[in-house]
């Protein structure tokens, strides 16, 4: 019996192992892409001589949008990191959860208007919540911009905010080019995008929706998606209008 005990930990430890590796592995090789192109494009800034004002320029903006590349990627990592602690770490206080959703909108409708997409909000109710204030903001924040990002042109965004006795709900639907079913089980996971060339071209590190399902689950909540692809997608937040610790 012990033995048995002991196999099956080690076998988790194997995993919990592999898994840890992966991540490192995964970390690096996203931290050195910017790099590898920067350096690509000031080596051969530096190879050319009288390199024309134009030209110089040209390539000053690829290294600047690496580099902001590169700052995403390690703030998205600290957030993770921060969430990967204990729930110790949430700080609780009553939060105006609509107030809280049109801050978010707010920021992010210059963003809507540069692509084209139509962003509302519909709150059902008012809603206060015993909540991370920081940490909800990142979940919807990252969520609105996802549904944003993608969008098609003209397309809408419409956030929607709801509660009942135990639980307040916000809901991010969009207009968009929707997730294939075979990827739906992986996006939560960190660094995967689907189709890479899809996501390549629009930007982003694979890294906010494992950004958002963690702040969800320490709030002991729930995220939902359902998806089609070329219709649009629904993500579902359901959180616990009071906080409790207990699993
Ligand atoms: P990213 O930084 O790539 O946006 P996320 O973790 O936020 O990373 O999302 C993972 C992947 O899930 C994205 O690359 C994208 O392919 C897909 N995705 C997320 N939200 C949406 C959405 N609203 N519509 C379509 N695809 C989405």
């Amino acid at each position: 019996q012990i033995i048995k005990a002991f196999n099956a930990l080690l076998k988790r430890m194997k995993v919990l192992d592999d898994s840890r590796q992966e991540f490192v592995s995964n970390v690096s090789h996203e931290l050195k892409t910017p790099i590898t192109s920067m350096k690509v494009l000031a080596d051969s800034l530096l190879a050319q001589e009288n390199v024309p004002n134009e030209v110089y320029k040209d390539f000053m903006v690829d290294i600047v949008s690496e580099i902001d590349r590169e700052d995403k990627i390690i703030n998205d990592l600290l957030s993770l990191v921060k969430m990967d602690k204990t729930s110790a770490d949430l700080n609780i206080t009553s939060v105006d959860v609509v107030e809280l959703v049109e801050i978010v909108c707010k920021r992010l409708r210059p963003i809507a208007v540069k692509h084209n997409i139509e962003l509302t909000l519909e709150s059902k109710r008012a809603v206060t919540a015993e909540i991370d204030e920081v940490k909800i903001s990142l979940v919807v924040m990252n969520l609105v911009e996802n549904a944003i990002k993608y969008n098609k042109d003209k397309g809408q965004v419409k956030v929607e905010v709801d509660a009942d006795q135990q639980f307040f709900v916000v809901k991010v639907m969009d207009t968009g080019m929707g997730i294939p079913k075979e990827s739906l089980d992986h996006i939560y996971e960190r660094f995967y995008r689907v189709e890479k060339s899809r996501s390549r071209q629009i930007g982003g590190t694979g890294l906010g929706l494992a950004i958002v399902r963690n702040a969800i689950l320490m709030h002991r909540g729930t995220i939902d998606v359902d998806s089609e692809v070329d219709k649009g997608t629904t993500f579902t937040v359901k959180i616990p209008l009071i906080y409790t610790n207990q699993k």
